[in-house]
């Protein structure tokens, strides 16, 4: 699932250099992220590193955005094709040869 950021946001400016794929950016009011940009971090690292890095703990899963591992694999990917990179083995595999050990997992 794509994350979201509740109104409890602070504005404290400490997610969006953080995000990978560039999908956190200042709303009207609060911070928001896009979905169509989200991976939860996905391609990139373990964990989601917006919500490691709030201090208020206010970026829960989107629970209308449901997407399986594969889609997230799979929306990192297109969104590395549309930032013009190069995939890498490893990226054209996905997640099952990665988590199987016949592949490293990309790095950002
Ligand atoms: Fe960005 Fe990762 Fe947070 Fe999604 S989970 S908004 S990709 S930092
Ligand atoms: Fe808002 Fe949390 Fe991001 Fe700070 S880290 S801007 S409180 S969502």
């Amino acid at each position: 699932m794509a994350l979201l950021i509740t109104d409890e946001c602070i504005n404290c400016d400490v997610c969006e250099p953080e995000c990978p794929n560039q999908a956190i950016s200042m709303g009207p009011e609060i911070y928001q992220i896009d979905p169509a940009r989200c991976t939860e971090c996905v391609g990139h690292f373990d964990t989601p590193q917006c919500v490691q890095v709030c201090p208020v703990d206010c970026i829960p899963v989107d629970p209308g955005r449901a997407e399986t591992n594969a889609q997230l694999w799979a929306k990192y990917r297109v969104l590395q094709i549309a930032a013009g990179n190069t995939l890498s083995e490893a990226i054209v595999a996905g997640p099952e040869a990665v988590a199987s050990g016949l592949m490293p997992a990309p790095s950002s």
